[in-house]
């Protein structure tokens, strides 16, 4: 018997480990101490009330022979894939019904994607990175190239020779951590060395709804997309379902590569190995997409979009740069003085009583950097803000 080796070469998952052993031992040492966290990168608003009246409706249907529900289709039910496809061509993009893969997460997709494409294939990463992009490839046992994202790309790097060996290029935007988001002209360049080189992007756009300015939404408005590119979006962030479940796939029917269709690729390994999303969740899933639901998940986003406003106010009143907030939820702050992100940490959970995120957790480029996120209450968050702003202020 032989296990996969490549998950010994996995790096622990520290980060949050970590941060849990630091902020327990301050506690001991001062109970007392109010401490407030800018770190957690998980909604806190309920779900909103069209999703779930129309998620009781559906368990309701349950109860009875005529409603019932057993196994639903493998790549979700036609009522969602359609409602996503209208939301696609509100903004121009033409998604066609059997161009949806409904799932139960973009951790999940964005993992198992891994699944079609040969392990010799090379991957292209952003550093500093959502951490699934890496580790899921590390299992395939795949060589990894790391593409800079730092402070003199604005945290948005665009390619360049170097990258020339890569086949599968992950891009997330708005990015996690950074909240940078690409222009159509950065994508646009993306596109076109995709398909110079015929590799496949992988754009995870969990946070588009966050996007408040004229940056893309979907990879598929940039030309040329639909012959290199698969896109991955989620309500998770979007509807506050991080509880719930629900996320889906684009892979148009255009994407081919070795002369075999990337769509029904995917559907083949998803009828094998998924089971799909309940019906219920989907119902619900599907209330977000309402008009009515529609207002009321943007009412929650507006919310966390305020959180974001009193953040980057208050850093710039402190003087202290930082990246995103406009697009995403996350603020990406450099560190004072060029501390180090974990000293940074060390110094502002004694000093401040408020927990973020080391920077350096996501990639050696994360170094010097620290991300707070907006998905507190609005009061918190002032409150966490003016502590640490305070706190740098006496340090400098
Ligand atoms: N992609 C990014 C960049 C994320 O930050 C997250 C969640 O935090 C996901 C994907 C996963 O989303 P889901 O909850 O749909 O699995």
């Amino acid at each position: 018997m032989k296990i996969n080796k490549n998950f010994l070469k996995l790096g622990e998952n520290y980060l949050f480990l970590i941060i849990s052993e630091k902020v327990k031992r301050f506690k001991e040492k001062f109970p007392k101490k109010d401490i407030i966290s800018l770190g957690i990168g998980d909604v806190t608003l309920p779900v909103c009330e069209a999703a779930v009246s129309a998620g009781l409706k559906a368990i309701e249907e349950m109860a009875s022979a005529e409603t019932f529900k057993g196994y639903g289709p493998n790549n979700g039910y036609l009522f969602l894939r359609e409602k996503i496809c209208k939301s696609y061509s509100e903004r121009g993009v033409n998604i066609s019904v059997d161009e949806v893969f409904i799932s139960d997460g973009s951790k999940s997709d964005i993992g198992n994607i891994s699944d079609i494409f040969s392990n010799e294939n090379v991957c292209l990463i952003p550093d500093p990175t959502y951490p699934v992009y890496v580790d899921s490839n590390i299992m395939a046992g795949r060589e990894i190239t790391y593409c800079n994202a730092e402070e003199r790309n604005e945290f948005l790097p665009t390619p360049i020779p170097e990258y020339e060996k890569s086949d599968l290029i992950y891009i997330c935007s708005p990015n996690n951590p950074t909240g940078a988001a690409y222009s159509h002209e950065q994508l646009k360049s993306w596109v076109d060395f995709a398909l110079s080189r015929n590799s496949v992007i992988l754009f995870d756009s969990a946070y588009e709804a966050f996007v408040s300015n004229d940056v893309p939404h979907s990879i598929f408005e940039i030309e040329g997309a639909r012959k290199c590119a698969i896109e991955f979006r989620s309500f998770s962030k979007t509807a506050g379902f991080t509880g719930m479940r629900c996320a889906y796939t684009i892979i148009s029917k255009e994407l081919e590569y070795d002369d075999v269709k990337i769509n029904e690729l995917w559907s083949r390994r998803q009828s094998t190995k998924f089971n799909g999303v309940p019906y219920v969740i989907q119902r619900a899933a599907e209330a977000t997409l309402s008009a009515e639901g529609k207002t009321q998940i943007k009412k929650n986003i507006d919310y966390y979009r305020k959180n974001a406003e009193i953040i980057m106010q208050k850093l710039r009143h402190a003087k202290v740069k930082f990246f995103g907030g406009i697009n995403s939820p996350y603020i990406w702050m450099k560190c004072p003085e060029s501390m180090k992100s974990w000293k940074f940490f060390d110094f502002i959970l004694e000093d401040a009583g408020v927990i973020g995120i080391p920077g350096s957790g996501f990639g050696k480029n994360g170094e010097n950097f620290f991300r707070l996120a907006c998905f507190g209450n609005h009061e918190r968050t002032e409150e966490a803000i003016e502590r640490l702003c305070r706190s740098i202020l006496k340090k400098l």
